[in-house]
């Protein structure tokens, strides 16, 4: 049986996961509005992503017969001054995301919790990726700044990602 402390970090974690899908979907539809709809396939899939994040989280409470609470997910914003600002918003999110896994690590090494540390395993490698993905997005960012055409073009290159 998982300890109530665990739970409770694991159920704050799955909001936390669930509101990075918000953002990311919220994110989209900006883009999309703007007529950048790579961008916006690019967050539409991050945002499926995080779902599926809170949905592993979820299922391993089930299995070690925790209790899911669901809380209120808060609303993102909607509206960014450009596509850069965006991009970096997202490397900040996924920043407080990692310290966030790390800090859900402590306490299962904590609660001498051997389980969930096997499990967090997984997102800590995640968030390696998911930091380097969105790092290396704004550095080709910076690297065009203002240059409409070449944003064009790395739109066009979003549009190809596919989810794994
Ligand atoms: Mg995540």
């Amino acid at each position: 049986m998982i300890s109530k402390a665990m739970q409770d970090a694991i159920n704050e974690q799955i909001n936390k996961e669930m509101f990075s899908s918000y953002l990311y979907l919220s994110m989209a539809a900006h883009f999309e509005g703007k007529n950048l709809p790579g961008f916006g396939n690019w967050l539409r899939i991050q945002a499926a992503e995080e779902n599926e994040h809170a949905m592993k989280l979820y299922d391993f409470l089930l299995e070690r017969g925790g209790k899911v609470e669901l809380k209120a997910i808060a609303a993102p914003k909607q509206d960014w001054a450009s596509a850069m600002e965006a991009v970096k918003e997202v490397l900040a999110h996924e920043q407080l995301v990692t310290k966030s896994i790390h800090d859900l690590y402590e306490v299962a090494l904590k609660e001498k919790d051997y389980a969930t540390q096997v499990m967090l395993h997984w997102f800590i490698e995640e968030q390696v990726e998911e930091e380097a993905n969105a790092g290396a997005i704004l550095d080709d960012m910076q690297r065009i700044e203002a240059h409409d055409t070449a944003i064009l073009m790395l739109d066009h290159r979003l549009a190809k990602r596919k989810g794994e």
